[in-house]
């Protein structure tokens, strides 16, 4: 407590000290001397305010149309500044939208003399986040109701072949990074490197050699920005620079270093592997062949790099387009950094994630209570799009369009915990199987309410969701993301993934060591009468019980990332996946002495599966690594 408060941080949630760490670093809301302005609830109450405040719009709209008032409406004789500037931009976006009646004047008439239900969702938003049922995206807890008000974590920006096209893509890019957003973009459009550029009479330098640009931008705004920018640089394996590209990565995390990479295949890339044929290399520019390469070259390299570095990645086109619900609008070509997030080009997408480990009920999911977030949070998001501030024109033309939102999960391996069931087991299968299609079926029904009372998203009409008969509010509801500081905020395992060290000695300044126990595991060997500093500092060593004496039902139950065999985390990701609208990010950990083949068997059964995409990572196959199991250095 009193390091919490040393931090400036009055701590009313009851929160880690990880957690106010974070808070404290970057969340919450600061005066211009630096001095924390604000405690988490207050945060939270924050987003919630400007965010909830967003249903006042929609009554005022269903008030117009039929002159009715919501129950339990409260009259609202003034709201906040920042409040009322989400509700001007808002309107203003549905007055462009064609679906606002009346002026805004009007509008806040309404809210003094006839009033809201919006305090009510307000005080349900505030609720839910506060006892860290569901956490919304970072951007949406940074930027709620300041100034930059941008809310989404994920863009995907298109890149076109030429001088202009590209730095106008970069120029947004280092507009969306300011924001805390992350950028997914294919640079297969670009003519090859030693093409012609006519203008000049110059040679052209290639997609790589730009990439390196948007790598640089993303350094230098990540200096002035609240989050580290990411970004996903794609390049279809028939590009005549595919080698450069996938050799463009190295161990030391020197080039490229804000860049995830992936490969782009497709399912003629897999039968020509199958037959081992030759890949035709298209210049884009002239779409005629430059060159043929033997997929398996192609292939062992994509997979001896992925050993050597842990990209570049795959994502599977064909798999992404035959699910993508709008193919009215476009192709998908690229997802968002971490690739749970395919997106057309210019759209944008806002997260949030649901803590499973607080759904536990004696051995039981509380599925009744989990419906409940469930809605509440489709709605929550929902009204993130129209309370958001978008950083570029054609992006919230597009977003609007659509309207994605991405509810996800997170504390899952800590739920499996809960209820004593091994992560690499098949029980852990049905159970994720069980959750996730009840979550995505329950979202579609709330998205469906949604576009009952609001209408369906403007792209609708000729979407395969109008082929199907189902009036949507979202083209799609569901994202697995990785909650690399949600679930650190909420306190729980992250995402989907296993448990990656049950204790670890954090090495902290002045020589000072401190060490962390994973709270169940915590619980679990206190409960036992096994829980001793010597035990834990032995268990640091490694971070999980391989080598521990102690019962073999616990170690089963406390698997740890790398002890799980690769193919079960495929498994896993692919259970995720076929209840999942959006993608599903997922690390397939591996441990250090893996061999290329069984990296080339988690990227084949992934495409088998269905995966969206994959990523492995190989333990230490990089120098700079961010999480390290065992003791640190
Ligand atoms: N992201 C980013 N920079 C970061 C972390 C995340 O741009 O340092 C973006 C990226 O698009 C990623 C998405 O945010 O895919 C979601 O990441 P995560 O769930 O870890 O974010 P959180 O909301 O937990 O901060």
């Amino acid at each position: 407590r009193e390091e919490k408060e040393s931090l400036g941080v009055k701590d009313d949630l009851k929160l880690t000290l990880n957690a106010v760490k974070v808070l404290e670093a970057r969340y919450l809301l600061k005066d211009e001397d630096g001095k924390i302005i604000e405690t988490p609830r207050q945060m939270f109450r924050r987003v919630a305010s400007h965010i909830g405040i967003i249903e006042a719009l929609y009554d005022f709209m269903e008030y117009k149309k039929t002159g009715k008032i919501p129950e339990n409406a409260e009259k609202i004789g003034k709201v906040s500044l920042t409040q009322e500037e989400v509700l001007r931009r808002a309107f203003n976006y549905m007055k462009e939208d064609g679906i606002m009646e009346g002026t805004f004047e009007e509008f806040m008439d309404f809210l003094s003399t006839k009033g809201t239900s919006a305090h009510l969702y307000i005080n349900k938003f505030e609720e839910m986040m506060s006892s860290l049922d569901f956490v919304p995206n970072s951007p949406t807890l940074m930027n709620a109701g300041t100034k930059l008000g941008q809310l989404s974590a994920c863009f995907v920006l298109p890149v076109g072949d030429s001088i202009e096209d590209i730095f106008e893509t970069l120029k947004n890019t280092a507009l969306i990074h300011k924001s805390g957003g992350g950028t997914g973009f294919s640079f297969s459009r670009l003519r090859p490197k030693d093409d012609i550029v006519g203008s000049t009479k110059g040679v052209a330098s290639g997609p790589v050699s730009f990439m390196k640009i948007f790598d640089v931008t993303t350094d230098v705004i990540k200096q002035g920005g609240k989050r580290r920018g990411a970004n996903m640089g794609i390049l279809n394996y028939n590009h005549p620079d595919i080698m450069e590209f996938v050799l463009s990565k190295d161990s030391e995390n020197k080039v490229l270093s804000n860049f995830n990479i992936s490969v782009g295949v497709t399912d003629e890339f897999f039968e020509k592997l199958d037959n081992d044929d030759y890949v035709d290399l298209i210049n884009p520019r002239t779409k005629k062949v430059t060159k043929r390469i033997k997929a398996k070259e192609l292939w062992d390299a994509i997979i001896d790099q992925a050993w050597k570095t842990a990209d570049p990645g795959l994502i599977f086109l064909d798999e992404i387009n035959r699910k993508n619900p709008v193919k009215n609008v476009g192709d998908i070509e690229s997802t968002n950094p971490c690739g749970e997030q395919p997106l057309l080009p210019y759209e944008s997408c806002n997260l949030g994630s649901i803590n499973l480990s607080k759904y536990v009920n004696g051995k039981d999911i509380d599925y009744d209570r989990l419906r409940e977030t469930v809605w509440l949070a489709t709605r929550f998001l929902d009204d993130v799009i129209d309370a958001n501030k978008f950083p570029v024109e054609q992006i919230k033309k597009v977003t609007r369009m659509t309207r994605k939102i991405g509810l996800g999960v997170m504390g899952f391996a800590d739920l499996l915990i809960k209820l004593e069931v091994p992560y690499n087991s098949w029980e852990a299968l049905e159970i994720a199987e069980k959750v996730m299609s009840f979550i995505n079926e329950e979202s579609h029904k709330a998205s469906q309410h949604l576009a009952e009372e609001r209408g369906v998203f403007p792209a609708w009409y000729g979407s395969e969701w109008e082929k199907e008969g189902i009036k949507m509010r979202n083209s799609t509801t569901t994202t697995i993301a990785p909650t690399g500081t949600i679930s650190i905020i909420a306190g729980c395992s992250s995402s989907i993934e296993p448990i990656f060290a049950l204790a670890f000695v954090r090495h902290v300044l002045n020589g000072q060591e401190l060490l962390e126990v994973n709270p169940l595991f915590e619980e679990k060997t206190r409960s036992l009468g096994l829980y001793s500093e010597e035990l834990m500092r032995k268990v640091a060593e490694t971070g999980n019980l391989e080598n521990i004496e102690i019962n073999e039902e616990i170690k089963k139950i406390f698997v740890t990332a790398h002890e799980v065999d690769p193919q079960w985390h495929v498994l896993m990701q692919a259970t995720f996946q076929r209840y999942c609208d959006s993608g599903v990010s997922k690390t397939i950990n591996m441990k250090s002495d893996a061999t290329r083949e069984d990296i080339a068997k988690a990227y084949r059964m992934a495409k088998d599966l269905h995966c969206k995409g994959i990523t492995v990572y190989r333990d230490k196959s990089k120098t700079v690594q961010v999480l390290t199991a065992g003791t640190t250095e």
